[in-house]
């Protein structure tokens, strides 16, 4: 039997170094931190020396390949230890694995020319520079990529960029865009009509007009107008038209990587569930004698159990380049949506502490609900699934391929 559910010692070993990693020396940082109110730049400190001590350890880059200064590690093992990292606040920064730029890393590893590695990559491997992903427009429906309206123009050796984006999450502070932009109109396939471009964020008419007030608070997600940008030719990332392409690509990866992330979340919204309702006394019994306490610990149980093992499997199937476009859709609505039930049953489980922001609790719950909307919201998915379905079906009379085609 070749189904094996062991990660190899390798993989194993990072896994705990990770967590012994944020177990013993991030967290208590971050605690200590926060205990002392400490400003800005004794954060900016803290976090540098433990990004260094990140490097130090071997657990760098868990996603880029060694040559890239990463752990070379391939996706399935990827999901074992950003599953780790992100149990720690800023877990996934401190080894330079967060969103956006990880999956900016993935793109450029995969489309970018030498000279582009060279300029944008390096720097953002080494921790030296951030990005971010300029897509969505306040205009048209994010969802359809091909109504895309910022356009792209050739001036002689220049491209001039002009358009509105918002939610370019990360863009303040940020050194460069990947902004998707329109560069043939008249191209009969409508997904042939856009193109990536690499933009440097201090280039003249790049405007920040505003960060979006969320409702996980100010910051983070930037309103940006295009104003006449001029980036010079040999800023285009991957073909010409070949924007789309260039956003499924990236996407396969970064929403598995937002999954990882979440089981993480998912993992510890569980144990806190099981903490309180096991310490937590009421009419007679405690909270975890209760069936309806218990229900709600078996039904997370059920839906994290289904989420790791629709990673694994998404996972694997990237990793040996295997069709994962459905996999991939299922996992991504699965985890969302197991992530915002479990956090919402630990918070109801907690009460009016699970209310306060004594607890995570209700942060997790609020930064869980974008989970159903950003890289695919919940319906955009179960189009895509229905319809691989149906194709499947059209196609060989039965539904397999499109439910991981597994021997079953
Ligand atoms: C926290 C956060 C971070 C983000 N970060 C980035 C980023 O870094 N870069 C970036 O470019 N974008 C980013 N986005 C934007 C995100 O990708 C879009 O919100 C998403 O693609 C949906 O686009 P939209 O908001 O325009 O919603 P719309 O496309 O207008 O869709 C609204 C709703 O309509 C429904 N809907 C849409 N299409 C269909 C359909 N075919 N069938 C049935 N129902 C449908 C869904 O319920 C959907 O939620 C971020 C969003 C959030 C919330």
């Amino acid at each position: 039997m070749a189904i094996d559910f062991t990660f190899p010692e390798e993989v194993e070993n990072a896994r705990l170094v990770i967590r012994k990693f944020m177990q013993d020396t991030v967290r208590p940082k971050m605690e200590e931190l926060r205990g002392q109110s400490a400003g800005r730049d004794a954060w900016r400190e803290a976090i540098d020396g433990l990004r260094q001590g990140a490097r130090d350890m071997g657990v760098w880059l868990p996603h880029m390949p060694e040559e890239w200064g990463g752990m070379g590690l391939g996706i399935t093992a990827v999901a074992a230890v950003s599953a780790e990292a992100v149990k720690t606040p800023m877990g996934p920064y401190i080894i330079n694995c967060q969103a956006p730029d990880e999956g900016n890393m993935h793109t450029m590893l995969h489309f970018a020319t030498d000279d582009q590695k060279e300029k944008w990559l390096k720097p953002l491997c080494d921790g030296k520079m951030r990005s971010c992903f300029s897509m969505t427009e306040p205009e048209v429906a994010g969802s359809d990529p091909t109504l895309i309206q910022t356009t792209a123009v050739e001036d002689g050796d220049e491209w001039v960029i002009n358009g509105h984006k918002w939610f370019t999450s990360g863009a303040r502070g940020a050194d460069f865009a990947i902004v998707i932009a329109r560069t043939d109109p008249d191209a009969e396939i409508a997904q042939a009509r856009n193109s990536a471009f690499i933009v440097p964020t201090d280039a003249p008419g790049f405007d920040i007009v505003r960060d979006v007030e969320t409702m996980g608070g100010g910051g983070g997600h930037p309103e940006i107008r295009y104003n006449d940008v001029r980036v010079p030719k040999e800023n285009m990332l991957g073909r010409r038209g070949g924007g789309h392409e260039l956003g499924q690509v990236r996407l396969g990866p970064a929403r598995l990587a937002h999954c990882m992330r979440w089981i993480g979340q998912i993992e510890m919204a569980l144990e806190m569930l099981i903490d309180r309702a096991q310490k937590r006394f009421s009419h007679g019994s405690y909270l975890s004698e209760k069936q309806g306490i218990q229900w709600m610990m078996s039904e997370s149980a059920l839906e994290l159990y289904a989420s790791k093992l629709m990673v694994l499997h998404a996972a694997y199937k990237i990793e040996n380049k295997m069709e994962f476009r459905a996999e991939v859709s299922m996992a991504k609505h699965h985890v969302a949506n197991t992530l915002w039930k479990t956090v919402d049953r630990a918070l109801q489980v907690h009460g009016a502490l699970g209310y306060s922001n004594d607890s995570p609790l209700a942060q997790m719950l609020i930064q869980a609900r974008w989970a159903r909307i950003a890289d695919g919201s919940d319906e955009v998915h179960l189009m895509r699934i229905a319809d691989l379905l149906m194709r499947a079906y059209n196609s060989t009379g039965s539904v397999n391929s499109a439910v991981g085609g597994l021997p079953l």
